[in-house]
């Protein structure tokens, strides 16, 4: 089992939006002596995350880090999360790869040419992922690896002005798809949460840069009702990994999975 063992969970992104929802749907349900490791730059945030955590789940270890994840490097992983694990005998140690940007201020592919932006771009949203995937096996060797991918429909299919956006999140499939190849021992799950009421949307509403087709679909997705609450997103991954009905690498999107849960139940 995944669910309900003594887990070590690191989740990147924690201070906010999805990753806080996150944060507190898996400290509902991992087993006695789980540690949640919860990463983002704000400590202030992370904090507020540790109180609603331990809210619904009174005495959980929960730690927090601040890290920015687009300058850290493999000593900055190591430091944390070795600082963190205790005796380091999980029975299961997931990483939920959260924290990611939009990065593109409303302007098309054919507007970029400046490669040192990129290169922060894709260091945030893939290359860390990478690198922090590596340090943090190495840190587990004698338990069950999960490792998940906060993905997107946006992997899939195009968005205009999102290019970056769509870029790292295919790429960040691959590589997963890749990881469950190599690691058959091993979880790997690209989840796909949703469209989702959260800070990142209200961001892209109040930059006056966001483009208007993109502007016009998130407005109509918030007037219509259909941005998701993080925290039902966040119940459907822990009921995956609960169930494990997908393959390892797999693209598992919201939709797939709830609408199953619904048939279920009628
Ligand atoms: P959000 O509200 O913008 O939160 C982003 C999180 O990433 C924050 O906790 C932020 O923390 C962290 N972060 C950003 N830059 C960072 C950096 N340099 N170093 C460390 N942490 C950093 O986003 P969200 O809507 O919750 O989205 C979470 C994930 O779901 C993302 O991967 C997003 O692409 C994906 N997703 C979202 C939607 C949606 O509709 N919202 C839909 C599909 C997929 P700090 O600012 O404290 O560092």
């Amino acid at each position: 089992d995944i669910i309900g063992v003594r887990s070590f969970v690191l989740i990147t992104g924690a201070s906010r939006g999805f990753g806080r929802a996150l944060a507190l749907e898996l400290g509902k349900v991992v087993g006695a002596g789980s540690t949640l490791l919860l990463v983002s730059r704000s400590k202030a945030d992370l904090e507020t995350t540790k109180e609603i955590v331990r809210d619904a789940r009174p005495g959980l270890a929960v730690e927090l880090v601040c890290v920015d994840l687009s300058t850290a490097d493999k000593e900055v992983f190591e430091k944390a999360v070795r600082a963190k694990y205790g005796s380091a005998d999980h029975e299961v140690a997931i990483i939920i790869h959260n924290a990611g940007t939009l990065g593109q201020d409303g302007r098309k592919i054919t507007d970029l040419t400046d490669i040192g932006e990129m290169s922060e771009y894709y260091r945030l949203n893939l290359f860390h992922v990478i690198c922090l995937n590596s340090v943090f096996k190495g840190c587990f060797p004698r338990s069950r690896m999960v490792y998940i991918n906060i993905s997107s429909i946006l992997a899939l299919q195009p968005l205009t002005t999102w290019g970056h956006y769509c870029g790292g999140k295919a790429a960040r499939d691959a590589v997963f798809r890749v990881l469950a190849v190599e690691q058959p021992e091993s979880t790997v799950l690209n989840y796909a949460p949703g469209p989702l009421d959260t800070p990142m949307v209200e961001d892209l509403l109040a930059d006056q840069r966001t483009d208007p087709v993109v502007r016009t679909m998130f407005e109509d997705l918030k007037r219509n009702g259909s941005l998701l609450r993080p925290t039902d997103s966040a119940s459907i991954l822990v009921a995956l990994l609960r169930k494990r009905n997908f393959k390892s690498g797999d693209h598992v999107d919201y939709y797939d999975s709830s609408s199953k849960e619904a048939n279920k139940a009628t």
